[in-house]
């Protein structure tokens, strides 16, 4: 072996979900919305200047970041935008969790913690969650470097009270606690309220779920001032250009258009009740979701073996091969003729 291979980073990176290309697919496995996004933001990236594309963004994102204050009752500097919740989430392990004493997340929770943990040489502890997936909110009081928890958690669904949230913020005083909402508006209550009380509290949202636009990487975290400062300062010295052009004129008009994002929400949790209603007659179990997908298992048939049938006949679903989980599907919520479609295929298939 040559010298500069005992100096490689060496990573195990995040494996996403599938994104397969066929013509009469049916795409329920990345949790994205099957809704597009507001009618704005077509028309503004139609009728984009692309001259304009010449010119550098604006490394602070003005534009937007008015529009999501407004938006949350938030002043500007208390919001940090990014290329996706990934890289927001991504820049706070590097901004705080820089403590010798292990961060803390659960053992089922989104995958990319671990992840990021490990390229940036974070110790962690994942503390179990119990037998109906919910937070041991005692596992948390111990000492530690940091917290990351998903609320709305994935893949389970569930969502955990604001009271829970709060009991683990009092018992952490000392460290920062982050809190991924990125299917918070599919029912849960968000902790953005808790952050002018909790200085050590960030609350991190995506455009990519809820807000249809998976394919323009915009994330964003709410916390105070001076916690959205670090992350600004770690952030403008590794790239000063986080959004470019076309995101950020997309981006606002999005959040502009309240009763479009409030309707296609509410058409996803009006499915997400159909599907729950079929999938519990079907001979399915889940949690009780909060999230635009459900989590599911069946009380014969192996999550496995539906899962590679659905995807034989082109219904793509999320299988993950985990402890605790691997007898689990998730399954995105997607309009309401794509779940008859996959309601079509369930009931020839358990041979109802
Ligand atoms: C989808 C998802 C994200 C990442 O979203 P992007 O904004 O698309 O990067 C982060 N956290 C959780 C829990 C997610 O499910």
């Amino acid at each position: 072996m040559n010298n500069w291979q005992d100096y490689v980073r060496r990573v195990i990176p995040y494996t996403p979900g599938d994104q397969p290309n066929k013509p009469n697919m049916i795409k329920l496995n990345t949790n994205e919305n099957p809704y597009p996004p507001a009618p704005g933001v077509a028309k503004v990236i139609k009728n984009m200047d692309a001259g304009k594309l010449r010119l550098y963004p604006d490394p602070k994102i003005k534009g937007l970041i008015e529009e999501l204050a407004n938006a949350y009752g938030l002043d500007n500097d208390q919001i940090f935008v990014g290329v996706g919740s990934d890289d927001v989430l991504s820049l706070i392990f590097l901004t705080f969790f820089n403590s010798d004493k292990p961060i803390l997340f659960p053992d089922i929770t989104y995958s990319f913690y671990p992840v990021w943990a490990d390229v940036y040489g974070v110790s962690y502890e994942r503390p179990k969650l119990d037998d109906n997936f919910m937070i041991v909110k005692e596992d948390y009081y111990k000492e530690n470097g940091g917290i990351i928890l998903a609320n709305p958690n994935a893949p389970t669904s569930i969502y955990e009270s604001l009271d829970i949230i709060e009991d683990i913020l009092i018992h952490n005083r000392d460290s920062i606690v982050v809190i991924d909402e990125a299917y918070i508006d599919f029912g849960g209550e968000s902790a953005v309220k808790l952050i002018n009380k909790y200085d050590n509290l960030l609350v991190v949202q995506t455009f990519s779920k809820s807000r249809s636009m998976a394919g323009m990487r915009i994330g964003y975290v709410m916390a105070n001032k001076k916690l959205i400062k670090y992350i600004d300062d770690v952030k403008h010295s590794i790239n000063s250009y986080t959004l470019n052009y076309a995101s950020i004129l997309a981006g606002i008009e999005s959040v502009k258009d309240k009763e479009y994002f409030e309707n296609s929400n509410k058409k996803i949790i009006n499915t997400r009740k159909k599907t729950e209603k079929f999938l519990t007659e079907y001979g399915f179990t889940f949690p009780k979701s909060s999230a635009n997908f459900i989590f599911a298992k069946h009380e014969k048939f192996k999550a496995v073996d539906i899962f590679g049938a659905l995807k034989a006949s082109d219904i793509y679903v999320r299988y993950f091969n985990h402890d605790r989980i691997d007898n689990y599907l998730r399954i995105t919520i997607g309009t309401d003729e794509e779940m008859e479609e996959l309601r079509f295929f369930l009931k020839k298939y358990l041979n109802r």
